[in-house]
């Protein structure tokens, strides 16, 4: 199945109240681990590429060319977006070039008057091409290739403004963070969520920060109108752990361990562990 935009699987998951997992991904291993779990559990899914990733991974158009060989490679049957996540509005426009099927564009940063116009226009591309976007009110806290924010929470008219211009979702900062969660950390702000949700209607509303949020917080926030949740650093986390484990027991040393096919396998399935887990929890399996 080629790439769809993430417009209908949104739809329906407000609609079914259940969240589809955005997964960033680093490299083919990444990519391909999140593609065969998505695929075993008849989930739709979202690949999220930052900016810095896309350049790491030599640029959007190697991203397209890798992920679009792969779902013919791999029979990928379940429906797959990819998304540029927080792009820069240059970058916003190069992933549209590159033939991304989604893009964000977090212009949070923007007095609300620019981020406003700045979205309005690539709203009308977006359209045209037939891709999704999203925008973002409110900065999310932790670090954002780079910036860093405060783990502030949106004010729920500024969310209806950008709601307004025909965005296909919208993430709102809700004392989300991105990262390692604080030991203090205050929990997510259900009644900013609440007041979003009643400002935006049926717009799905996406949770950015998604790893260490306790499970009974991630389901209220569903129930609440959260139809995306976008998971990163969670599976750097296991594929780190896996990997670390497999040299420390000395396997690079045995036989052809040092094999990068040996090598990188633990994580990998640590990732696909991870995925699996998130599904499970979102709701989205077997909604493909
Ligand atoms: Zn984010």
């Amino acid at each position: 199945m080629p790439l769809v935009n993430a417009k209908e699987m949104l739809t329906k998951a407000k609609a079914g109240h259940y969240a589809v997992g955005q997964f960033n991904i680093n490299n083919l291993e990444w990519t391909k681990s999140i593609l065969l779990t998505a695929q075993e559990m008849n989930s739709p899914v979202i690949l999220g590429v930052s900016e810095g990733a896309g350049k790491y991974m030599c640029g959007y158009k190697t991203v397209v060319g890798m992920v679009e060989g792969m779902l013919e490679g791999l029979n990928i049957t379940v429906p797959v977006a990819l998304h540029l996540d927080h792009g820069s509005y240059e970058g916003a426009k190069a992933c549209i070039e590159a033939g991304f099927s989604s893009i964000m564009f977090d212009g949070s940063h923007y007095p609300i008057d620019e981020n406003i116009e700045k979205t309005k226009e690539l709203v009308a591309i977006c359209e045209e091409k037939g891709l999704s976007i999203e925008a973002e009110v409110g900065s999310i806290g932790g670090e954002e290739d780079g910036v860093v924010g405060a783990g502030e929470c949106a004010d729920p008219n500024e969310c209806k403004m950008i709601a307004d211009l025909g965005v296909t979702m919208l993430a709102a900062g809700i004392g989300n963070i991105h990262g390692k969660y604080p030991e203090n950390w205050a929990g997510l702000s259900f009644e900013t969520l609440a007041a979003v949700q009643e400002k935006t209607g049926t717009m799905p509303l996406v949770l950015h920060g998604g790893t260490g949020i306790p499970a009974e917080m991630i389901q209220k926030a569903i129930s609440l109108g959260v139809s995306k949740i976008n998971v990163n650093t969670e599976c750097q986390l296991a594929f780190q752990e896996a990997t670390r484990k497999y040299i420390e027991d000395g396997k690079d040393l045995q036989g052809k361990g040092f094999d990068p096919r040996k090598l990188l396998a633990p994580g990998a399935e640590a990732i696909k562990a991870c995925v699996r887990e998130k599904i499970e929890l979102f709701g989205s399996a077997n909604k493909a």
